[in-house]
């Protein structure tokens, strides 16, 4: 097996490394590492999780060490390294990963995003620093305000490029693109390579090295489940997850922002400590959410995906995709939050009828059916739209929608972003009463101590191999909770 030392790293970024615990190189590490310290251009087709951000900071970090000095003078700490990211998450946890990298050299480095007030940026931009992480839109903005040179930039890394096209930043890489000196080193990393990658790894890399780990390919090491279960009894299936496997922490993939914040807020009405972030929520609630879910004081963290994205939790348990995601590839990038650099992890997906497409999708994309199992109780077909169901919503509920749509973050002009947001205006799509409310999220919390049957505590059955269509169509019996 090869080792960091072999791949030709520095002697005090092998000592960060081994402060760190890292004992082998990832396979994109070995991979990109030998290529990038050589200085040739990567396009790495690797998902989050695979190790990539060491793959491209550690080699990068080398080629800065004859650079690195502890000089107080601005003029000695040009900007020599960009990295871009599409969302503030990513940006925050790329720099955090250089910073511990550089723990023994004196590099410098600074993460700026959007969302939060740029003259907090400003003066340690002007001290001085080696590599800067960015989210494209916060850069341009201290371009124009003359905070920052690009000018003696000699490494250019693109992470998650697929995301940010997404996002509708491709106007903006190509403004930044144009600013930096012709003669630099490119790295650019993408998930998936639908033709504008490609088109864009074209205009942007010099004869890149092609390097692909596990493309497409959710980690091994990430059990997949999916409960189909009818729509509207999704929010008692996973509270009965959570609750009956005593789940601690758990990642909640939500379509839209709308539906993130009311699950949340329906989880924390019985009595499961939940929050919520997506795009409409300011930088300091999502940090503050983020960082309270790290700590394990916050037990479900509900989440659209372009806030989710790049969120790096050591050994992140569990997965659930409350919505499954209409684009296939997300669902890989979701599952991507679990069973990272070799932990193990489950992603349990919550499958109601009409989202039987979308399950078509995603296992064509990952080549294998996931496994379906009914959780006794919760059959898909059984009469589970309890009469009570139907009552009207409560009128706080529409001013709550309002408020949510009102607030628009400057700084990520997202694609993504938009189209949660139009996913939360669209109609429903059933002619049913727009809003249901089950009396159970309305009644309070009473805990229950009365033993749980071991049943509960096993609460799911495989079925039979019929495709998940199928269970809706011929709802399996399942034994009642409690055999
Ligand atoms: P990334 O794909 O860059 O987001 O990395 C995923 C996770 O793996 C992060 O928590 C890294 O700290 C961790 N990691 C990266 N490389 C290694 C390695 N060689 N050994 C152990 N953990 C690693």
């Amino acid at each position: 097996m090869t080792t960091f030392a072999e791949l030709g790293l520095a002697p005090d970024i092998l000592r960060a490394l081994d402060d760190l615990g890292y004992a082998t190189p990832t396979p994109i590490q070995e991979q990109v590492i030998p290529l990038a310290l050589q200085g040739g251009d990567i396009l790495g087709a690797a998902q989050t999780g695979t190790g990539k951000t060491a793959a491209f900071a550690l080699p990068l970090i080398q080629r800065l060490l004859p650079f690195a000095n502890t000089g107080t003078s601005p003029a000695k700490h040009p900007i020599r390294a960009l990295i871009l990211t599409p969302t503030r998450e990513l940006a925050i946890q790329v720099e955090e990963s250089i910073k511990t990298y550089c723990k023994h050299v004196p590099l410098r480095s600074l993460v700026v995003y959007g969302g939060v007030n740029i003259n907090t940026q400003i003066p340690i931009l002007k001290t001085g620093i080696e590599i800067l992480v960015a989210t494209p839109g916060r850069l341009l903005d201290h371009v124009q305000n003359k905070t920052l040179m690009l000018n003696q930039v000699n490494t250019l890394v693109l992470d998650e490029a697929d995301r940010m096209l997404d996002m509708g930043f491709m106007p903006d890489l190509k403004r930044i693109v144009a600013l930096l000196p012709a003669q630099r080193v490119n790295m650019m990393f993408s998930a998936t390579f639908p033709e504008e990658i490609r088109k864009l790894a074209d205009s942007i890399l010099n004869a890149p090295t092609f390097i692909e780990v596990a493309r497409n390919e959710t980690a091994v090491t990430v059990k997949q489940v999916v409960h189909p279960v009818h729509h509207e009894r999704k929010r008692q299936l996973l509270t009965h997850l959570i609750k009956s496997r005593d789940l601690s922490q758990v990642l909640v993939f939500t379509g839209t922002k709308l539906g993130c914040n009311r699950l949340a807020n329906e989880l924390n009405k019985l009595g499961l400590h939940a929050d919520a972030i997506h795009g409409d929520k300011t930088q300091q609630e999502r940090i503050k959410a983020l960082d309270a879910f790290k700590a394990g004081t916050l037990r479900v963290l509900v989440a659209t995906d372009v806030a989710a994205r790049g969120i790096d939790i050591e050994a992140l348990p569990f997965v659930v995709n409350y919505d499954l995601p209409h684009n296939a590839e997300d669902y890989v990038h979701r599952i991507g939050r679990t069973g990272r650099a070799g932990a193990s992890g489950e992603a349990i997906s919550l499958v109601s009828e009409s989202e039987t497409r979308y399950l078509k999708d995603i296992e064509k994309l990952i080549g294998s059916p996931i496994e379906a199992t009914i959780v006794p109780g919760f059959e898909p077909g059984a009469a589970d739209v309890p009469a009570y169901q139907s009552r009207p919503p409560r009128s706080h509920e529409g001013s709550t929608d309002r408020s949510i749509e009102r607030t628009v973050e400057r700084g990520e002009r997202a694609g993504s972003e938009r189209s949660e947001r139009a996913a939360d205006r669209r109609p429903p799509r059933s002619s049913k009463p727009a809003v249901t409310r089950d009396a159970l999220f309305d009644a309070p919390y009473v805990p229950s101590d009365t033993p749980r049957s071991s049943a509960a505590l096993a609460p799911t059955r495989p079925t039979s191999k019929k495709p998940v269509a199928a269970l809706f169509r011929s709802p399996v019996k399942s034994e009642p909770a409690g055999q």
